[in-house]
């Protein structure tokens, strides 16, 4: 699948036939694969995010979407960000453009055309082996750092779906929080676009099958192995280091096959079952009955009408952050 997706900042080997075009590996670059935008050390989004930490918008009062809702639709690179940053970002982006070309000025004797040629030649660069901390155990709450941790994660499953997915996207970048889609493969298939729409605003994915089939634990090895694997051969370059089973259902060869892939099996503590359509309040109220620190917090932004768990998210935000919870990833 050729989705274009700005994956993490590691230096990635040019492979022919990609669909990202001729950027130098490890250099910035300003193709939608390779953007500032994920919260690593060199991200200048992410930084500033880190500053602020999660909520920052909410804690200066709810800044209406119009002005972060303009930019971002603008350019997806200011995604999510204040208006007030914008002049930053432009820097940002500025440096972004101007370091490539200056690779290829007078001082440079290698030209992007030699440098392609080169790793063309060269044998495929020796991947290091994967670290991973996945253990066969489903998580539920993310490990505490102590008692004035507050941290909670925000998980939603069943998507990408063209229509919700993005609302879903938009609520957490309002406000500063951070979200895991657990996506079916099926349904990144038929919307590539809004994969990239998650992983453009920072988010994480976590895969949740091909087919999202509820007794997988039933079915032969190599087809368990092939649901599991599905999502993250999708996104080449993203990492996907979660599994979640479809409905839940765990067995332990689910388990042993989520962690030999370096997927971190993922199950959640607060379940407001908001797939059934509940309502909207009794959505909210059923999270804030349940929420407690470290809570992974089962949410959809797939599979039928979301727009309850849409608006329930525009309560919620707000009302976990005064409380004191901050999100982030499992
Ligand atoms: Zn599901």
């Amino acid at each position: 699948m050729g989705v274009l997706l700005r994956g993490r900042t590691r230096p990635r080997p040019f492979v022919p036939g990609q669909r990202r075009g001729p950027v130098p590996a490890g250099r910035p670059g300003v193709v939608r694969g390779d953007g500032p935008v994920r919260g690593g050390a060199s991200s200048p989004i992410g930084t500033t995010a880190r500053r602020g930490g999660p909520f920052r918008a909410f804690r200066s009062g709810p800044r209406a979407g119009p002005d972060r809702r303009t930019v971002a639709t603008r350019n997806g690179l200011f995604r999510g960000v204040g208006a007030e940053r914008v002049p930053a970002l432009l820097a940002a982006l500025v440096l972004g453009l101007v370091a490539p070309l200056g690779a290829v000025g007078p001082h440079d004797p290698v030209t992007p055309a030699e440098e392609v040629a080169a790793a063309q030649d060269a044998p495929p660069a020796a991947q290091p082996a994967p670290v991973s901390s996945a253990k066969p155990v489903v998580l539920t709450d993310i490990p505490l750092a102590g008692p004035g941790d507050r941290r909670i994660a925000l998980t939603f499953d069943d998507g990408p779906d063209p229509k919700w997915t993005p609302q879903v996207v938009n609520a957490l970048v309002k406000y500063g929080a951070k979200g895991t889609f657990c996506m079916v493969g099926s349904q990144m298939e038929k919307n590539p676009e809004v994969v990239s729409v998650v992983v453009n605003a920072g988010m994480r994915i976590c895969a949740h099958s091909r087919t999202h089939d509820e007794q997988l634990a039933k079915r032969d090895p190599a087809t368990i192995e092939a649901e599991i694997t599905d999502v993250g051969n999708r996104v080449p370059g993203t990492p996907v280091t979660y599994f979640r089973a479809p409905g839940g259902n765990w067995d332990k060869q689910i388990l042993d096959v989520s962690v030999a892939h370096a997927m971190q099996p993922l199950g959640w503590a607060v379940d407001p079952r908001d797939w059934s359509r509940p309502g909207t309040d009794a959505i909210v109220a059923a999270v804030q009955k349940q929420v407690k620190p470290g809570a992974v917090i089962l949410l959809h932004d797939g599979g039928g009408t979301r727009s309850q768990t849409v608006e329930a998210l525009e309560k919620l935000l707000p009302w976990l952050a005064a409380q004191g919870y901050t999100t982030d990833f499992p």
